[in-house]
């Protein structure tokens, strides 16, 4: 029986929104998966040091047969494909996808942590999550709409649709 699953995405590369969309590429193209929705994308501050460009997050809705492992192991695929600059040994990530959410399982282990243990802290993840499906909640019966309520501000900035460029008046 296949499971819902939402992956966070997040890079902070020149052009961010550039690695996210083909992300969701790859994201749309894994097997024994479907792609339900993906919300819109968001600029935010970056939590800890300020001396880095701001980030674009974004999330996404699964429906799959794959395994928690298996699916990682797909994630990481992606970021390996299309996160890292070219040419560049060992340079930056430039692409995040983290598994936020596998149907109502709570994983602990070394590769593996579901939920994404930082999912309650960050406005970056839950709003994403809030546009997929505004009733989710966690295993533990934590509501994705109260938390996203409660976590501290990193000046969320919604981008057009389309374009992932500021909204007018935004
Ligand atoms: P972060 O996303 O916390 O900034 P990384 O993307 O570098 O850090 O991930 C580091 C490790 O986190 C990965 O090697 C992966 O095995 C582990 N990890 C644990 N739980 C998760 C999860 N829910 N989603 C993605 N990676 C996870
Ligand atoms: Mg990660």
């Amino acid at each position: 029986m296949a499971t819902d699953a939402f992956i966070g995405l997040g890079s902070n590369l020149a052009e961010p929104s550039v690695q996210l969309a083909q992300a969701l590429v790859g994201l749309a193209a894994l097997p024994d998966t479907e792609l339900v929705a993906q919300s819109p994308f968001y600029s935010s501050r970056p939590v800890g040091p300020q001396d880095q460009p701001d980030f674009i997050n974004g999330a996404v809705w699964l429906r799959t047969t794959l395994s928690p492992l298996t699916l990682l192991d797909h994630l990481q695929g992606i970021e390996q494909a299309h996160g890292r600059e070219r040419g560049r040994h060992w340079g930056p990530r430039t692409l995040d996808l983290d598994l936020l959410i596998y149907g109502n399982e709570t994983l602990s282990g070394p590769r593996l942590n579901v939920p994404h243990p930082e999912l309650p802290n960050r406005d970056f993840v839950l709003q994403p999550l809030l546009d997929l499906n505004p009733a989710l909640t966690l295993p533990d019966g934590r509501n994705i709409a109260d938390l996203r309520r409660g976590c501290p501000d990193n000046q969320l900035r919604k981008l057009h649709p389309v374009a992932q460029t500021p909204l007018p008046g935004e």
